[in-house]
C-alpha cells in the first residue's frame, strides 16, 4: 500500500540531472547487498534442501531463458548468446554435485553451500591464463547472484525488464543498471545520491530520460505504486500532483516543444557566428545506437566514443571481434567524419568484470588509463579493434585520465606493438592514425605544453577536471554544490589548456558535459576552443545560440570573466550573454 495514499502534493528536492518532465507510476529499486545466510541442517532434512536447490534452479532458467529471448527479439541472437552461455553453467553437472556434496559434508544450508562452490569456481576461472576461460567468471557470477536471489526469496525489480511504464527510484543507479535499463519503459529516474555528471546521470541525458538525483531520501518517501512527477528542469518531485500542477507541466511541455521546434530548424546549418567565427560541434556517444540521433543532429563527427558502454552492455571484456564490430559499425555510420574513440575508461563509478572491483576512493584510483596500462592484454585486445575499424573511416584514438608524459610514452608503446603486429599479419589499418589525450587532471593541465607536443590532439574532460581541481567527487550529493564550473580556477584552468595547444597547433576540444551548455560554451568558443563534443540531443541548442552571437563578444566575455574572483558573479555575466542570444527561447 502507497505510503503517500492521501491525495495532498508532497515536494521533493534534488539535484536536476536530465531535463525533461516525467509523470507516472514509481517502481522503488533497491539493491540490497546480497546476505547469504548460514545455519545446521538436520540430516532428516538434506534432501528437502536439494529440492529447494532443485526449484531455485527451475524458476532461475524460466527467468534467463525468457530474458533470452526478450534480448533475441530486440536486439538480435548475437546479443542474446551471452543467456545461452548464462544457461549453461546451469546445467554444469560438475558444480551441481559439487554443491551437494558441500551440502552432504558440511549440513549447511543450500544458499551457503551454493555461495561457497560458486566463489570456488570464480577463482579458479580467475586464474586462468585463458582469456575465454577468464570470460566466464562474469557467467558465473551473474547466475550465481541471479540463482541466489531466488533461493533466498529476495524481490528485486528487473531494470531490464519493467512490467509497465515506470520510473525509477533508487539509492543510486550505476553504469552497469543503466546499461540494462528498459529504455521503452523507463519514463525517469530519481536517485537519493549523486551528482549531475555521474555516468549514469549522463547516459539519462543521452537517451532524453528525465532525471533528479541526489535527493537524499527519496527511497524512504516514495513507495512502489505512488503517483509522481519529475521535473527534470528544475529538479523536484511531487508526489500525488494536482490537476492544476499537472496542467501547468503540460502548458510548459507544449512550450519546450515549441522551444524545441524553433532551435531544431537551425539543426542542417553551419555552427558558425554573426561574424564568421566558427567552431566544430561533434557528438559524445557510447555506441552505434546513437549514430542515427548523431547524423539527425548533423554532428560534424564523434568528438568522444565512450567504449565502456560496449563493456558494461556486455558485463565483461569482450573480445576483439566483438569491438571491431561495434566500431567499425559507428566508423562506417560516421562515413567521412571523425570519430575519436576513448579506450577504454573503467574504474570510479564503472565496474567491469572481476580484475576491476570497488575501491575507497575509486575515482583516484585503479582507473581508466592506469588499469589499461596494468592490464596489457584487454588495452591490446581493444587497440586491435579500433585498429582495424581505422581501415573503414576516419578514427582518431583518446587515451582518458593521462596524468603524465610517462603514461602517454608507455600508451604509445604499447599502440606500437599492436600495430607492428598487425603489419606482420597483413592486416589494414590507418598508419598514420592520430592519437590524442584527454586533459581531466590537473597535472595534465599544468604540463599541457609537454602533451600538445607529444599529440595530434587533446579534449578537455571537465567532468574529471572539475572534480580533481575543486576536490569534489562528481557522485556525492553532500558536496554537489562545490561542483562548479565557474570557478575561477577551472575557468583559468581550461583557459590555459586551449592557449597551450594553439601555442604549438595543436587542436583542443571540450568533451565534458559543460560542452553542451550554452552559458559555457559561449566562452569555450572565446577562448579559441577548436571543437566541443556534446550529448546529440543537446547540440540543436548549442547551435542556435552560437549562430546568434559574435564571435568578438564572447571574446570579450571571457576577458571580462577572467578578471572576476566571484562564480556567482562569472555565472551572472555568462546568463546574461545567454539572454541576449536567445531572446524569448533562454
Ligand atoms: C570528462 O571527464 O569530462 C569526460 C568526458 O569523461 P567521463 O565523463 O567519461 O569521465
Ligand atoms: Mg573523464
Amino acid at each position: 500500500m502507497s505510503k503517500n495514499n492521501s491525495s495532498e502534493e508532497v515536494i521533493l528536492d534534488g539535484i536536476a540531472a536530465s531535463a525533461g518532465v516525467a509523470h507516472g507510476r514509481a517502481v522503488v529499486y533497491l539493491q540490497k547487498q546480497l546476505d547469504v545466510p548460514c545455519y545446521d541442517i538436520p540430516e532428516a532434512k538434506i534432501d528437502a534442501e536439494l529440492g529447494r536447490f532443485e526449484q531455485a534452479i527451475l524458476e532461475t532458467r524460466s527467468e534467463i531463458t525468457k530474458i533470452r529471448d526478450t534480448i533475441a527479439n530486440s536486439l538480435g541472437e548475437g546479443e542474446a548468446r551471452i543467456f545461452d552461455a548464462h544457461l549453461l553453467v546451469l546445467e554444469d553437472n560438475a558444480l551441481l554435485d559439487e554443491v551437494s556434496s558441500e551440502l552432504r559434508s558440511t549440513q549447511k544450508n543450500i544458499e551457503f553451500c551454493f555461495n561457497q562452490v560458486s566463489q570456488r569456481y570464480i577463482a579458479f576461472f580467475r586464474s586462468m591464463e585463458d582469456e575465454y576461460l577468464r570470460e566466464r567468471v562474469s557467467d558465473i557470477r551473474d547466475v550465481s547472484r541471479r540463482l541466489l536471489h531466488n533461493l533466498i526469496g529476495m524481490q528485486s525489480v528487473n531494470l531490464g525488464q519493467l512490467a509497465t511504464e515506470s520510473i525509477i527510484i533508487s539509492e543510486d543507479i550505476s553504469p552497469s543498471d543503466a546499461a540494462d535499463l528498459d529504455r521503452n519503459k523507463l519514463l525517469g529516474f530519481v536517485t537519493d545520491a549523486g551528482g549531475k555528471t555521474s555516468h549514469s546521470v549522463i547516459m539519462a541525458r543521452s537517451l532524453r530520460i528525465p532525471a533528479v538525483v541526489g535527493t537524499h531520501d527519496a527511497t524512504k518517501r516514495i513507495v512502489s505504486g505512488d503517483n509522481i512527477l519529475v521535473d527534470g528542469y528544475e529538479g523536484i518531485i511531487v508526489i500525488n500532483p494536482s490537476e492544476s500542477r499537472l496542467f501547468k507541466y503540460g502548458k510548459l511541455a507544449s512550450e519546450r516543444r515549441k522551444r524545441d521546434a524553433t532551435f531544431n530548424s537551425f539543426i542542417a546549418e553551419p555552427a558558425q557566428t554573426e561574424d564568421g567565427g566558427s567552431i566544430r560541434l561533434m557528438a559524445n556517444i557510447e555506441g552505434i545506437q546513437e549514430m542515427e540521433q548523431v547524423k539527425a543532429m548533423h554532428a560534424e563527427g564523434v568528438g568522444l566514443f565512450r567504449t565502456e558502454g560496449i563493456f558494461l552492455r556486455h558485463h565483461g571484456y569482450p573480445p576483439e571481434s566483438v569491438q571491431y564490430k561495434e566500431y567499425r559499425a559507428v566508423v562506417e555510420a560516421a562515413e567521412k567524419d571523425p570519430v575519436i574513440i576513448r579506450t577504454l575508461d573503467v574504474g570510479g563509478d564503472k565496474l567491469i568484470g572481476d580484475e576491476n572491483v570497488k575501491e575507497d576512493n575509486s575515482f583516484m584510483g585503479f582507473r581508466a588509463i592506469r588499469f589499461c596500462l596494468s592490464n596489457v592484454d584487454i588495452f591490446k585486445t581493444q587497440l586491435r579493434a579500433i585498429l582495424r575499424a581505422s581501415a573503414h573511416g576516419n578514427v582518431k584514438i583518446m587515451y582518458p585520465m593521462i596524468s603524465g608524459l610517462e603514461e602517454l610514452k608507455a600508451a604509445n608503446l604499447i599502440l606500437g606493438e599492436v600495430k607492428q603486429e598487425l603489419l606482420d599479419k597483413g592486416m589494414a589499418f590507418d598508419q598514420l592514425i592520430e592519437v590524442g589525450a584527454m586533459v581531466e587532471v590537473p597535472s595534465a593541465a599544468i604540463i599541457v605544453d609537454l602533451l600538445a607536443a607529444e599529440t595530434d590532439f587533446l579534449s578537455i574532460g571537465t567532468n574529471d577536471l572539475i572534480q580533481y581541481l575543486i576536490a569534489v567527487d562528481r557522485l556525492n550529493d553532500e558536496v554537489a554544490h562545490l561542483y562548479d564550473p565557474a570557478h575561477p580556477a577551472v575557468l583559468r584552468t581550461m583557459k590555459a589548456i586551449i592557449d597551450g595547444g594553439n601555442a604549438v597547433g595543436t587542436p583542443v576540444s571540450i568533451c565534458g558535459e559543460i560542452a553542451g551548455d550554452p552559458i559555457y560554451a559561449g566562452i569555450l568558443l572565446g577562448m579559441g576552443a577548436d571543437s566541443l563534443s556534446l550529448t546529440p540531443g543537446l547540440l540543436p541548442e548549442v547551435k542556435y545560440f552560437i549562430r546568434h552571437i559574435k564571435k568578438s563578444e564572447a571574446e570579450a566575455l571571457v576577458e571580462e570573466v577572467m578578471r572576476i574572483g566571484d562564480s556567482a558573479e562569472i555565472v551572472r555575466k555568462l546568463e546574461a550573454f545567454r539572454k541576449q542570444a536567445l531572446g524569448n527561447l533562454a
